[in-house]
């Protein structure tokens, strides 16, 4: 196996899509060879080189040393200077490059092949002994810390005495003789501590480098960065041995970093920063002031001109925005590292878009170029990236599951109600829970973010959160808290009611204090690329939506309908006049306390006129469009106070014993409620809250047609599982709303189906379809009944099945990304025998996977009408429908169905 290529004068072994085999910049150093571009020559020790050493106990392959000695002759010959020569050595530098790029995380060894003897030689050659010098004491420096492990405080602390013996401040102001004293101190201390001199032969000092490079894969922090940024199934890090070129060789030398395009806005200006007389580590340092582009292209014209070219170049190969790194040599112009540049998602769309009118890339290519978080961060505020990161790591006080991203800063409130108390009084609050439920709706609605103790992404807190684009962290396990003391600890800190904290949704942190936030800003180039998205796309994107104001978000969003509206949240909550809330609850709750069904249908009819209000003001919002209703679902106890203090309030407001209403709390307990008495099982024994329901849906529609908006309900029914019981249903619902429709004498089409959020309906879809005339896949109920993992509770043990240094059983958390090869196959055959029974049976999605982007495609490729996403993720949901029409047309696959 050939484990080193070589590049160089005009000819590289290796290509640019080798990035596998060869690292990120390994892989541009050959590719920029190849296409003409003034590199400095040098040699790649493969991935593949790495990840035999870790194999095998820290041991090189066979023949490594022979292939590296022979790269090594040709790099001699090519540059016409040998290693360790004690007249005009050559010197290389010695860096990792990995496949994915790890900033910062692993190591580089510079000025390597210098000794006792070649420095003389270099500074003979240069006629600059200050430069020679200096070389060998930054070599000397970072070889004794990164090879052999000597404190990196102590090189530090010798720079600092030998400063102040000599009586000099700068570094710049240092002579030869002050580099040549602390060679002396360096290797004296390295004597001290290795009991070794330091290595004067060039070929040792290769080996030591090698093998550094090739150990920092293993270091700590790196494997620390690669578990947090899921980069997984690389082999190892590359090695690049390449000739050095200096930028501190006086006045025409110097060492920049640029872009070819803004990160920031990815406006089509050269940017970048350029620093006189210094080495590449003084950029990144920032210890002296640089030069901006601009300004270098007025000082050194020629230059500037060159590197313009470069630009334009690489560019144009790549077809991505650059982030190069050069040296300049006596006025001459290296390019050391190209690579794609990271960018604000802001940047990332304009570059995307404006690339496809400069006729870079296809509209197709800045499509699939534009990643679901792309989307989702451009929405949210952000921490304001001004701030340290030291100072982030000393406010931060936890971490928990990142749920819902953006930042948010607010003072701490421990239950809805104080949060809404805190609100109403001009406060910003942040809600901070074990765990939410629908009777928090109200306070997590006025909280700029929400933290809970436990659950997962698709929790209640999560779930909600998301719909409103709102800032969550959930799953903080760290967070002691208590309720009664109205106080959390995490981090060996108190954080009390009313103090304030900050949360990052995108990194799931928990600051203490209030950080500062930017709002992004929409950039026009957004808009451009997702009506590029809808004219590709062929799969539907509804939203999840509850309330009017949602249902105008979902609009705005681009959704084209309402693929869930989940009724229950309006029993807690009147979102147009919130101090209506309250007769709302009361209502719900005296029609579970009542006992016989007149009583019932008495509450009931209080509850209508507030649905019926709710849906007029959906369907207003959703004129021309078509919007899917569901009938209630969660089971009864979550609407009723569970606490004495709470019960005794509404037994005074309801005019009943205190005591009778424990009792029915009671008896609504269930050992397993999720598989209990919920879904349309609560129709089934209370035809008459499906009764209003219907009624209150009916009679809102027929309403706004009277305002001329036109309507479209789809009346869905929840958790079925049998063709019977959807008989049954169906029925029930036809039976209240064509008695409407008659007496109103008016004409009304609307349409009666189910989710299929059980396995057994998806199962029994075929006969199921001879009742319903749409499915719509629940599948957060669906991969919770069919992998028997209950949603609200699996996050204590998930992160194990995904954890790939743990059991590593499954690629995702099922709940965020569908499980395809299980739910998935069950979704594909619900679809092929619904619409085996009823050809022109529409089938979406509204679990939280209909916003998903690997789901999205999935449901593309089944042949799904539509998918229904929370507002904020539909334009990913329509950016994810696009790509998989591309990737489809890529594999050569069959037309869609239209949407
Ligand atoms: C589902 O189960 O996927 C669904 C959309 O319903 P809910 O989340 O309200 O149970
Ligand atoms: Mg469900």
């Amino acid at each position: 196996m050939k484990y080193v290529y070589f590049f160089g004068a005009g000819k590289a072994e290796g290509h640019g899509d080798e990035r596998d085999l060869l690292g990120g910049k390994g892989a541009g150093l050959h590719e920029m060879t190849r296409i003409g571009l003034p590199v400095p020559a040098g040699f790649t020790i493969t991935t593949q080189a790495c990840h035999y050493f870790f194999e095998h106990g820290d041991k090189y392959p066979r023949g490594l040393d022979r292939e590296v000695a022979l790269h090594l002759a040709r790099l001699e010959k090519v540059t016409r200077k040998k290693l360790g020569d004690p007249h005009d050595p050559l010197l290389v530098s010695v860096r990792s490059g990995s496949a994915r790029s790890m900033p910062g995380m692993m190591e580089t060894i510079l000025n390597l092949g210098l000794n006792d003897r070649s420095v003389q030689g270099l500074a003979q050659r240069t006629k600059n002994e200050r430069f020679a010098y200096d070389a060998y004491r930054r070599f000397v420096q970072m070889y004794s810390s990164v090879v052999i492990g000597l404190p990196k405080e102590s090189l530090e602390q010798l720079l600092r005495d030998m400063k102040k013996r000599r009586g000099t401040a700068q570094d710049t102001d240092v002579t030869a003789e002050g580099w040549k004293e602390l060679v002396e101190s360096y290797k004296k201390f390295f004597r001290e501590r290795t009991g070794k001199d330091f290595p004067q032969d060039p070929r040792e000092q290769l080996w030591g480098a090698i093998g550094a490079v090739f150990g920092s894969w293993m270091a700590e922090k790196a494997v620390t960065y690669r578990r947090v940024e899921k980069i997984t199934g690389l082999l190892g890090t590359a090695v690049n041995v390449v000739q050095m070129v200096f930028g501190n060789k006086g006045d025409d030398s110097g060492t920049g970093v640029c872009f070819t395009r803004d990160p920031s806005t990815g406006e089509k200006i050269f940017f970048g920063d350029f620093l006189l007389n210094a080495q590449g580590e003084d950029v990144v340092a920032g210890i002296r002031a640089v030069m901006h582009l601009a300004e270098m292209r007025k000082r050194m014209p020629k230059l500037y001109a060159q590197l313009e070219r470069v630009r334009g170049l690489l560019e144009k190969h790549y077809r991505e925005m650059q982030d190069i790194e050069f040296t300049v040599e006596e006025g001459k112009l290296y390019i050391l590292q190209t690579r794609t540049g990271k960018r604000t998602p802001a940047a990332t769309f304009r570059i995307a878009v404006d690339m496809v009118k400069e006729g870079l890339i296809s509209k197709e290519q800045a499509i699939e170029r534009i990643k679901g978080e792309d989307v989702e961060r451009l929405f949210y505020p952000i921490l304001d990236p001004s701030q340290l990161r030291a100072d982030l790591a000393k406010s931060r006080l936890a971490i928990g599951v990142n749920a819902v991203p953006g930042a948010a800063v607010g003072q701490v409130a421990f239950s809805a109600q104080e949060a809404e108390e805190m609100a109403h009084a001009g406060m910003r609050v942040i809600l901070v829970r074990r765990e939410t439920s629908p009777e928090d709706v109200g306070g997590m609605a006025v909280a700029q973010g929400i933290l809970t103790a436990t659950g997962g992404k698709t929790s209640h807190a999560a779930v909600v959160a998301r719909g409103w684009g709102k800032c969550c962290v959930v799953g903080c396990e760290a967070l002691d808290i208590d309720y009664a003391q109205k106080q959390f600890r995490a981090g060996g800190r108190v954080v009390r009611q009313g103090d304030w904290i900050t949360l990052d949704g995108s990194e799931g942190a928990v600051y203490q204090g209030q950080l500062k936030l930017t709002d992004p800003q929409l950039p026009p180039a957004y808009e451009t690329l997702l009506s590029w998205c809808d004219k590709i796309r062929t799969l539907g994107v509804r939203a999840n939506a509850d309330t009017p104001q949602d249902a105008r978000k979902a609009r705005e969003m681009g959704a084209e309908g309402i693929g869930l509206v989940r009724t229950e949240h309006m029993f807690f909550k009147d979102f147009e006049q919130p101090e209506k809330s309250i007769e709302r609850q009361r209502a719900i709750q005296e029609m579970i306390i009542a006992d016989d069904p007149e009583k019932r249908k008495k509450a009931l009819a209080r509850l209508l006129p507030f649905q019926r209000r709710d849906f007029i003001g959906i369907f207003r919002a959703m004129d021309g469009l078509p919007v899917v209703i569901r009938l209630v679902d969660p089971p009864l106890h979550e609407f009723v106070p569970h606490d004495r203090a709470k019960q005794e309030e509404l037994a005074k407001d309801l005019g009943v014993s205190a005591d009778s209403i424990t009792r029915r709390v009671d008896m609504l307990h269930e050992a397993n409620p999720m598989l209990g008495h919920r879904g349309c099982r609560l129709a089934i024994t209370y035809p008459e809250i499906l009764e209003m329901q219907v009624q209150a849906i009916i009679e809102a529609a027929i309403a706004c047609q009277r305002e001329g908006i036109h309507v479209h309900p789809e009346i869905m029914h929840p958790l079925t599982m049998d063709k019977k019981e959807m008989r049954i249903l169906e029925q029930a619902t036809r039976r209240v709303a064509d008695a409407i429709i008659k007496k109103e004498k008016v004409k009304l089409h609307y349409l009666v189906g189910t989710m299929i959020e059980l396995p057994r309906a998806a199962l029994l879809a075929d006969e199921i379809a001879e009742v319903a005339e749409f499915f719509s896949f629940g599948t957060n109920d669906l991969t919770q009944t069919t992998m028997g993992l209950s949603r609200d509770d699996a996050g204590r043990f998930l992160p194990d099945y995904v954890d790939e240094k743990k059991a590593g059983i499954f690629k995702h958390d099922p709940f965020q990304v569908l499980d395809i090869e299980g739910v998935g196959m069950l979704i594909k055959w619900g679809i092929e025998r619904g619409r085996k029974t009823r050809p022109n049976l529409e089938v979406g999605i509204c679990g939280e996977h209909g916003g998903e982007p690997e789901s999205v495609k999935f449901c593309h490729r089944v042949g799904m009408d539509y998918v229904s996403a929370s507002p904020f993720m539909v334009p990913i949901a329509r950016l994810a429908a696009a790509q998989a029409v591309i990737e489809e047309k890529k594999v050569g696959g069959k037309k869609r169905r239209s949407k």
